[in-house]
């Protein structure tokens, strides 16, 4: 049963252009229509790996995963310089902690001796 108002208008030779050219008729409510994949050039029908990219996503994303390869190569080869800075500073930093404990000892040797020295005086 049809109401009178509320029905949209019904075009039985709408037109479906995708961007690829395929053109299709078929009814709608819109006379044109516009897509941008169809049966014609999406790859689960074609079986082709080819991607209508209208926006560019997929060079922006693949600009992306190249810039982050670098950027992770980059910090790779910081760390271990660093690391091989930092034994390096290690060793140098045990050998004076080391002296200067020893000579920390000698002193409190020293001292003890003098004190020992006044008390027997
Ligand atoms: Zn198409």
């Amino acid at each position: 049963m049809k109401k009178g108002n509320v029905h949209p208008e019904y075009h039985t030779d709408a037109q479906i252009t995708c961007s690829c050219g395929a053109v299709f008729t078929t009814g709608s409510t819109k006379k044109e229509l516009h897509t941008e994949l169809c049966s014609h050039c999406h790859p689960f029908y074609t079986g082709q790996q080819k991607l209508v990219d209208t926006a560019g996503r997929v060079d922006k994303f693949r600009t992306r995963v190249e810039k982050a390869k670098k950027v992770q190569e980059e910090a790779k080869t910081k760390t271990t310089k660093q690391r091989k800075k930092k034994t390096i500073q290690d060793k140098v930093n045990e050998k004076l902690t080391e002296t200067l404990e020893k000579e920390q000892a000698a002193e409190a040797k020293a001292v003890e001796k003098k004190k020992t020295r006044k008390a027997k005086k």
